[in-house]
């Protein structure tokens, strides 16, 4: 029977943790990067995770022109908004230039 490799309990029902290759019981095949929190310290998990912090800056950067095109709609938006108002407060001026000439009239 197999054991986990942090607490050493016996369970068939063992989970192998993809970053290391040992196996945990359901407690602790969690891969933490370190030993405090909830899970097991993994080693490859720590390494993938380091790998991927050096990748983030460069990551960023094609990110870059995909949040370009939502501010041009949130432009776009604030525009249509802008068109909206303009357009209501000509209606609201019209609205009171009409009263007044009817109350002339
Ligand atoms: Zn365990
Ligand atoms: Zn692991």
């Amino acid at each position: 029977m197999a054991k986990c490799e942090k607490c050493k309990v016996e369970s068939e029902n063992l989970y192998t943790c993809p970053y290391c290759g040992k196996q945990f019981c359901f407690r602790h095949i969690t891969p933490t990067i370190d030993k405090f929190t909830y899970g097991h310290k993994c080693e490859g998990y720590i390494k993938q995770t380091r790998a991927m912090e050096r990748e983030k800056p460069l990551s960023k950067i094609p990110r870059v022109p995909s949040s370009e095109p939502s501010k041009e709609e949130l432009s776009s938006e604030i525009i249509n908004l802008f068109k909206y108002t303009v357009i209501v407060i000509i209606g609201i001026v019209f609205l009171l230039i009409l009263l007044r000439v009817l109350r002339l009239i």
